[in-house]
């Protein structure tokens, strides 16, 4: 038996991060509100993004690798990953942390904790989906496993050195050649000659991050309020008594800022914040003309940074890592650049003028390693910072933050089952 009515919560943000932590919470006998500033869930950076459930390639961007492609994404403009040097102490101060964990042993602390994180998420998903009754159509699920291409044979060493560490954690992952790639995904048959090998992983799948993050919160108990943004916290003595949103007051026993980009916003109000960079990404969707061309599972072409999934009846083309500011300003060449890539690779697949194109930025702390902590008084935690990986390590984050949580609130148990 579940102890219920532990308290209240408010999660404030309503993205893929805050709709499994609100989830999570109320699974374990918490009075869960979530309120968010947009009109429903899955609005900001969890609305369009890769779609992937990325359990085993959790790679970091911090590694030495990228530490030498520094010189060229300031250089060239065509570059999948580009930077924009800003002159304020935070990026300044996210930057050199970045470049401190791009050392193989940090590569190394930092991806068994990814991968510990990934994992529970994938061990509970299915779970969590039956428990609400959501069906796999209802979200796009897609059990098809991934394939990265790579075009450049000399990244063969360093791309055995990453799968032979993950092997330490326990993720199998296949080197294949061209052929095989092919043989996986007849419809790479087009660009088979620019591939120089591929790493197949079985266990990937993809999601529409979108419906996820709407599906759980509609089919769970949390109570969702909208259109409201958090302005501020009332603190008493050591706690937060409640927040103060464009609707009206808030109060709970608890709370969690799973705001994304926009949680240093709430930390400043209670002079805190994280070191959380926005690095832009976008995507493109189309509706698929022809299944027989479109690909069986997701395919990430690793030089170019590009992904596609098929997620459902739709292939979603999503790619770029800019780290530019705050901008969520549609660049067309780089979408242009997305659709002539789709229609490169999957010809006939889908009509190149018709789409719908997005931008988003992903919440990056400088190791990729989420904050799931306790921060400034006793009753506030944060949830935040998930980067390229937020959908494939959500349920994770949420898991360990509730276990934070209740091991906070000394006189509750975790969990009576
Ligand atoms: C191009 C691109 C591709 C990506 N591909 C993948 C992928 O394939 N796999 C993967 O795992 N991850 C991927 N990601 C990363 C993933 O999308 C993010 O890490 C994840 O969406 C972050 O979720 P979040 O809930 O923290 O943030 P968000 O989804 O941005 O949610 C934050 C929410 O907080 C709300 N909010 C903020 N401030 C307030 C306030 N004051 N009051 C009320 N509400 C507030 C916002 O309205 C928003 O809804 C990708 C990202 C991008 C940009």
């Amino acid at each position: 038996m579940k102890v219920k009515n532990k308290g209240s919560v408010c999660v404030i943000g309503a993205g893929i991060i805050g709709a499994t932590t609100a989830y999570a919470l109320s699974k374990e006998g918490w009075s869960v509100t979530v309120v968010d500033s947009n009109q429903e869930a899955g609005m900001g950076a969890s609305f369009a993004n890769g779609a992937q459930l990325s359990y085993s390639y959790v790679e970091p961007l911090a590694t030495p690798e990228t530490l030498k492609k520094i010189p060229v994404w300031l250089l060239s403009r065509s570059s999948p990953i580009r930077w924009l040097p800003q002159f304020n102490w935070r990026h300044i101060l996210w930057l050199a942390q970045f470049i401190s964990y791009c050392n193989a042993s940090k590569v190394k602390r930092t991806t068994k904790e990814l991968l510990r994180i990934s994992h529970i998420t994938q061990m509970n998903l299915d779970s969590w989906l039956r428990d609400l009754s959501i069906a796999g159509a209802d979200v796009s699920l897609e059990k098809t496993g991934k394939l990265v291409v790579y075009r450049e044979a000399s990244e063969l060493a360093a791309v055995n050195k990453q799968i032979k560490l993950q092997k330490e954690f326990g993720c199998h992952q296949e080197i294949f050649t061209a052929e095989q790639c092919v043989e996986k995904e007849p419809s790479l048959s087009r660009i088979k000659q620019d591939i120089a090998f591929g790493v197949y992983t079985q266990s990937e799948e993809a999601v529409d991050c979108h419906a996820l993050s709407k599906q759980i919160l509609k089919r769970s108990d949390v109570h969702e309020i909208y259109m409201a943004e958090v302005l501020d916290f009332i603190v008493e003595g050591e706690k937060i008594k409640s927040v103060n949103t464009s609707q009206g007051e808030i109060v709970a026993d608890q709370f969690v800022i799973a705001a994304g980009n926009d949680a240093n916003t709430l930390l400043r109000k209670i002079n805190r914040s994280l070191l959380i960079e926005p690095i832009k990404g976008y995507s493109v969707s189309f509706p698929i003309v022809n299944m027989d061309l479109a690909p069986n599972g997701s395919i990430t072409d690793q030089n170019r940074k590009v992904v596609f999934a098929r997620i459902g009846t739709t292939l979603r083309v999503a790619g770029f890592a800019e780290i530019v500011g705050r901008n969520l300003k549609l660049d067309k060449a780089r979408i242009d650049s997305l659709v002539a890539e789709a229609e490169r690779v999957f010809p006939g697949a889908i009509d190149p003028k018709n789409f719908s194109s997005w931008t988003g930025m992903r919440p990056a702390s400088p190791s990729g390693v989420p904050y799931i902590e306790n921060i400034g008084h006793k009753n506030l935690w944060v949830n935040a910072g998930h980067g390229s990986l937020g959908l494939t390590l959500s349920v994770g984050s949420a898991v360990l933050l509730v276990r934070k949580i209740e091991e906070s609130v000394e006189s509750r148990p975790f969990s009576i089952s």
